[in-house]
């Protein structure tokens, strides 16, 4: 889960991070009255979307006077704000974070990730703050410093001091973000955090150092124990298929492709998705029913799958272990009855009770193609597709 920049620097803040006062507002009004409270300005308008590149895509805007907080606000509240991260179409802008604007001496970058091939919490240090880091790491790799921390230990004090030095930061600024860090590690560990980015983290004319921008990604696994956290998923920020599959336990991502794909288990969801590649077919998306699903869930599935309209065939690939074949036939047989099904469905079971759903499907007298094994699968959705060369 994501949450934006002004949530992400509340918790900062209650770690002890330095970050510049702000509020988030939902109006012009509120955005004017909200400046004169922060202080004398400039003040610093900013579109609150999941998605970074906001600076280059006219999101982030400077402002002298409370009133241009005001019109600055006023603009940017509904439109469609595009950057790199957003794809083509853009997200619409429904909350703006007006903040006290601060005279940047650098920029840096900082971020800490779960690292898996050391299993361990990795710290991430550039001088090229405020840039994409993904450029910088390709371009530029020896301008990336890391610091693998132990779990037992903790981030150390000597670490902090590497990592502010690989950072170019001398005297009282050392310190300085010695404690930051170790701020940053505490927050990282107590939210239970996939990654924490900081970029920019800046050090002002002044020479403070400030968290400038901040980007949280939480294990989706362990929100359960942080329901403050929880509370702060913006709905709005995420694809309606994608909620609608979670409020079900489906694991469903949307993909740009034409075959809708049903299948239990992860793994064999990435191998159906491999295998109609293969065969020339494009997957329209993953979709993971689990382990126990039921009739309903499977119906729900479809559903989905249907919702998508570049879908143009589906592929039902099931292997019944813990789950039942005939369980999962009838659910096939009642959700393309419900959702009236119009496009080529495929399907390939396998395991418990085989026989008998490969039976029930048979006698559904619905236009439903059987195959054996997974090639043949693939091939006779990624045929049925691109005969029927659109949806009817
Ligand atoms: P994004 O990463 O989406 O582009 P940032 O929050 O990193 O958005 O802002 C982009 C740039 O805008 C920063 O690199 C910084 O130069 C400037 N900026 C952002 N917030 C402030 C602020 N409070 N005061 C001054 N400049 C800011
Ligand atoms: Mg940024």
């Amino acid at each position: 889960m994501n949450i934006h920049e002004y949530q992400a620097k509340a918790i900062l803040r209650k770690f002890g991070v330095p970050v510049p006062d702000g509020h988030v507002c939902y109006n012009g009004a509120s955005a004017r009255e909200w400046a004169k409270r922060l202080g004398e300005g400039p003040w610093v308008v900013k579109a609150q979307i999941h998605a970074g590149g906001r600076g280059k895509g006219g999101g982030v805007k400077l402002a002298k006077s409370a009133s241009e907080v005001q019109l600055i606000a006023r603009d940017m509240l509904g439109m469609t704000l595009r950057t790199h991260q957003t794809g083509p179409e853009g997200k619409v802008v429904h909350r703006v974070l007006v903040e006290n604007g601060c005279n940047i001496a650098r920029e840096l970058y900082v971020s800490l990730v779960v690292d898996r091939n050391s299993s361990k919490v990795a710290v991430m240090a550039s001088t090229e703050g405020g840039m994409d880091i993904e450029e910088v790491a390709a371009k530029t790799p020896e301008k990336i410093f890391t610091e693998t921390i132990d779990p037992l230990v903790g981030l150390t004090q000597f670490q902090g001091r590497k990592i502010a030095f690989s950072l170019g930061l001398e005297g009282k600024q050392v310190g300085k973000a010695v404690k930051m860090l170790e701020a940053l590690y505490t927050t990282f560990i107590a939210c239970d955090c996939a990654m924490l980015e900081v970029n920019p983290l800046v050090v002002t004319a002044e020479g403070e150092l400030l968290a400038l921008d901040a980007k949280f990604g939480f294990d989706d696994n362990a929100l359960f124990r942080h329901l403050q956290i929880g509370d702060m998923r913006d709905f709005d920020e995420e694809d309606p298929n994608e909620i609608e599959a979670s409020q079900h336990d489906l694991s469903y991502i949307s993909l740009t492709g034409n075959i809708g794909c049903l299948v239990n288990g992860a793994g064999l969801a990435m191998a159906t998705m491999d295998i109609i590649k293969h065969y020339g077919g494009d997957p329209a998306n993953f979709l993971d029913v689990g382990g126990g699903a039921t009739i309903e869930r499977v119906t729900e599935a479809f559903k989905i799958i249907l919702s998508d309209r570049n879908v143009e065939g589906i592929l039902v690939n099931i292997f019944g272990g813990i789950m039942k074949c005939d369980v999962i036939a009838t659910g096939v047989i009642q959700a393309a009855r419900q959702v009236a099904l119009k496009v080529p469905l495929v399907v390939r079971l396998e395991g418990t009770n085989v026989e008998k759903g490969k039976e029930l499907l048979a006698q559904s007298g619905l236009d439903i193609v059987a195959a054996d094994g997974m090639a043949d699968a693939a091939q006779k959705i990624v045929m049925a597709v691109s005969a029927k060369g659109g949806r009817a």
